[in-house]
């Protein structure tokens, strides 16, 4: 590398940590390169109808830091792309990267012209796979890069139909993977998070009862540009339930599924509450908890919920969800001040399942270290891990984490601003 042309950090995931990480170094003075495997940034915040603690929506602080990507000559952002060998060199590091074929390229207006044409569905994964969308599409409205993206392993054989409508040509359905080799003077792995899979929980009804949802998708159902236009509606009928009960650490600190508290869940939960609250106000709500994890100012939002007018809290831990008759669900839980078991009857359950780090599945090519859950632990020369690929925290949390990720990641470079 020459002298006068620094080695640009590399970062890897383009959720909330990987963004700030990106912003904090680059508006430092450091050259980054953003490395993200969907077609989009933004991660899974960006998934979330409110954001607690403020109850804003996502897009908000998001369309602020896409803007300052955008506008900063030192980030170049490169989706769809992840990272597939990452060797030391020199001090720093030579990161692969390999990059699904771009179907669509830069030309793109989003005028839609191709969604309209095309006739193969796909589940949408930006709703968890609760709605279906054109194979050909913008990924989601707030996304960015704003550009449409393509499924084409849901083509059926000899379709070019969306090529042919689109006047920009902005479409090459021929279009192969790529690679390119990019020396790094260190990398920050922001991998993130997946939720942990509801159908490992059929004794709760996960995967088993159509009532029976993920905190996750409570998000979705709840979200205006989600599979029901925002309307929290139950799956199996379509309509508004008026009894819905929240199931706490459903599948965490439980040795046989995640043995550690997500930090989170009791947060999504009493936020969940609220707007289920606003939108159906005469809804009885039950919550069922282990402990309430509210730290700090975030007690506020404990006090609130618990105002509200028919919501109420039961301690103890659910032990079964099974359907009943009347086509209802049936909670047994052991309610610990009452010392008795009690069955509760409800239209909709919400799970409240833990974050599983990417970090523990995938095959990671960073030579980092993991701790006993899957967690990046930092050992690895010139690999620093930030946001939840580190431990479980909200957003907040992440963006102290990714800024000091990213302070590091710069002090690894030798320069300064
Ligand atoms: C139900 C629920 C609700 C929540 N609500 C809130 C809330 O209201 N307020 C709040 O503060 N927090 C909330 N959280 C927590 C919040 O979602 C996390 O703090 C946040 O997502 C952490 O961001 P991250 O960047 O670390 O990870 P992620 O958001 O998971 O981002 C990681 C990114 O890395 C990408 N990636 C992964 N692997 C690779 C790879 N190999 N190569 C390239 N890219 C890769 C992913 O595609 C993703 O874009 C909630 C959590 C849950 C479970
Ligand atoms: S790919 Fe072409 S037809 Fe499709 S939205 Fe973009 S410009 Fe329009
Ligand atoms: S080639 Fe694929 S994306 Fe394009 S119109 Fe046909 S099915 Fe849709």
């Amino acid at each position: 590398m020459s002298a006068t042309r620094p080695r640009p950090l590399l970062v890897v995931g383009a959720g909330i940590a990987g963004i700030t990480a990106t912003l904090e170094a680059a508006e430092a003075g450091h050259e980054v390169v953003l490395v993200e495997r969907e077609p989009a940034v933004g991660g899974r915040a960006i998934r979330s109808h409110h954001y607690f603690p403020k109850l804003c929506p996502p897009s908000c602080g998001m369309e602020l830091n896409t803007r300052r990507l955008e506008r900063n000559p030192r980030v170049r952002v490169i989706t769809g792309a992840t990272v597939t060998a990452c060797r030391e060199s020199n001090g720093g590091r030579e990161v692969t990267v390999a990059r699904t074929p771009a179907f669509v390229n830069d030309r793109c207006t989003l005028c839609g012209a191709c969604s309209a044409v095309c006739p193969a569905k796909v589940k949408d994964p930006f709703n968890l796979g609760m709605a279906e969308v054109p194979a050909i599409r913008l990924p989601h409205p707030y996304a960015w890069p704003k550009r449409f993206v393509l499924d084409r392993d849901a083509c059926p054989a000899g379709c070019r139909k969306c090529a042919e409508a689109c006047t920009y040509d902005a479409i090459d359905l021929d279009a192969k993977p790529t690679q390119e080799t990019i020396e790094a003077a260190a990398v920050v792995v922001a991998t993130g998070w997946n939720p942990y899979p509801i159908d490992k929980l059929p004794e709760l009804g996960g995967g088993v009862l159509a009532d029976v949802i993920a905190n996750v998708q409570m998000e979705r159902l709840a979200a205006p540009a989600g599979p029901t236009g925002g309307k929290i509606l139950r799956p199996s009928d379509g309509k508004p339930p008026t009894r819905v009960a929240f199931v706490q650490c459903a599948g965490s600190r439980d040795t046989n599924h995640l043995p550690y508290c997500s930090a989170v869940c009791c947060l999504a939960t009493l936020k969940q509450a609220i707007y289920v609250h606003e939108q159906l106000p005469e809804a009885e709500i039950t919550i069922f908890y282990i402990d309430r994890r509210t730290p700090g100012r975030n007690e506020d939002m404990l006090t609130r919920v618990a105002e509200l007018k028919g919501v109420h809290f039961v301690k103890g831990k659910v032990g079964s969800v099974v359907a009943g008759a009347d086509g209802s669900l049936v909670l047994k839980a052991e309610d610990v001040e009452l010392g008795r078991i009690v069955e509760t009857r409800v239209d909709l359950v919400v799970l409240a399942t833990g974050m599983v780090p990417n970090l523990k599945s995938d095959e990671t090519p960073f030579g980092l270290l993991r701790d006993e859950d899957g967690f990046g632990v930092e050992g690895a020369a010139g690999v620093i891990v930030a946001g939840v690929a580190r431990r479980p925290e909200d957003v907040a949390a992440t963006t102290r984490d990714a800024t000091g990720a990213a302070a590091k990641a710069c002090m690894v470079t030798g320069r300064s601003a």
